[in-house]
């Protein structure tokens, strides 16, 4: 049914770094340089740009950075590839920004990196720079950082990256070839589509409601914001504000991400394929089409709630989740498939038949096959069928009473 080729897949393994004071300090002032060069890559852009309209490629930039090692020791005491890693992130902003304008979005324009939000920079090929010796990360420049390891290393490390978190540093190595550990075939294949009150719906009707726990870690970061904005800026209390309100981010991060991490592992367990909606991101914060009513207005489509939704798929991390599922499918030799994402919570997935309703009708009601359903499974129902037809797996005749496809 699927071929079971796959032997080894990519992950990136992450641990926290003991560097002694001094590390530290050189640690930091690799950032703050890298920062630095990053907003001066940046302007140096738009200057050009403006001035003559001429648009800068990473590569005329990349040119330049032999001049600069060479004038400022600082920078000739920090590794090439480290920098040719600023300009890379760089470009890939640049790139974004681009894409996004030609698909008819409106992204913000590459924006300077306050201190706050630039935090990590990377080796972009081990053993260059970066490489671990004796359990110890060693790097040029700087020397043996002492790491705390909690699980080893499979495959062939790649890049190697340091970030700074709101408790400390961490190093991230990025692995090729690592080898899939298959988890048993179940025969089972469903849909998944993200509700709009719970986490997700699959097509089998079982729900995943999103963690308790984490509104009310974000009521908390709510009150830890607040606090920041009431204190004096530059003010000592302020700034003790803004550690504690980056630490209850990073644990909002790591609960968020430990959820998808069970889901993501709850559902490869049980099914050799899972067939998802293709993201759209342009789509999510347009408005919801109205919808026309039989009097010639039209219905409540819940526009007013869009917001509310965008706000719930923004919590949900939606996207990462997906990521993760992807990543956890690959390891564990399952897959995850992508379908397109058109009118799939409008149609039946009993019949095929289109029922137009706004986003707050909850309940799917066929008025030609009479099959009555939770408009997420609905949803996700449709997903599974549309992945199914696209691969030309025949479609689930028993619980559908569709035609089966590709018979
Ligand atoms: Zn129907």
């Amino acid at each position: 049914m699927s071929e079971q080729t796959v032997a080894t897949c990519r992950k990136t393994y992450q641990e926290k770094l003991k560097p002694t004071p001094i590390q530290e300090r050189q640690l930091e002032a690799v950032l703050w340089r890298c920062r630095t060069l990053y907003n001066t890559a940046l302007e140096q852009r738009i200057s050009l740009y403006r001035q003559r309209g001429v648009s800068l490629s990473r590569y005329a930039q990349e040119a330049e950075l032999k001049d600069l090692r060479a004038d400022l020791p600082e920078y000739g005491a920090i590794h090439s590839h480290i920098l040719q890693d600023v300009l890379t992130r760089l470009e890939k902003t640049y790139q974004a920004f681009f894409r996004r304008l030609s698909n008819g979005e409106k992204p913000g324009f590459p924006r300077f990196q306050g201190r706050n939000r630039y935090h990590s920079f990377t080796y972009k090929e081990y053993g260059n720079g970066a490489r671990l010796d004796n359990g110890y990360l060693v790097l040029s420049k700087i020397g043996r950082i002492a790491v705390r390891w909690s699980r080893p290393i499979d495959g062939t490390i790649k890049t190697v990256t340091i970030s700074k978190e709101a408790d400390g540093w961490y190093v991230s190595f990025s692995c090729a070839e690592v080898p899939v550990e298959p988890l048993p075939l179940t025969g089972n294949e469903t849909g998944i589509d993200v509700g709009l009150k719970v986490f997700l719906v699959t097509a089998d009707g079982d729900v995943v409601e999103n963690p308790r726990q984490y509104r009310k870690a974000e009521r908390e970061l709510a009150k830890a914001n607040k606090r920041v904005s009431r204190r004096k800026k530059g003010s000592g209390r302020r700034q003790k504000a803004v550690a504690q309100c980056a630490k209850k981010h990073q644990h909002v991060r790591r609960q968020r991400t430990d959820f998808h991490h069970k889901t993501a592992l709850m559902l490869v367990r049980q099914y050799d394929v899972i067939y998802v909606e293709a993201i759209q991101p342009a789509n999510l914060s347009r408005r919801p089409t109205p919808v026309p009513d039989e009097n010639g207005g039209y219905l409540h489509n819940g526009a007013s709630r869009k917001a509310g939704l965008n706000k719930s798929i923004h919590d949900a991390g939606w996207g990462r989740f997906l990521r993760i599922l992807a990543c956890k499918a690959a390891w564990a030799g399952k897959r995850v498939e992508a379908v397109p994402p058109a009118y799939t919570s409008q149609d039946c997935s009993g019949c095929g038949e289109r029922i137009q309703k706004g986003l707050s009708v909850r309940t799917h009601v066929c008025t030609n096959c009479g099959l009555v359903l939770d408009r997420d499974e609905n949803a996700a129902r449709n997903i599974q069928w549309r992945g199914q037809r696209l691969r030309g797996v025949p479609a689930l005749a028993g619980i559908l009473n569709r035609e089966p496809v590709g018979l």
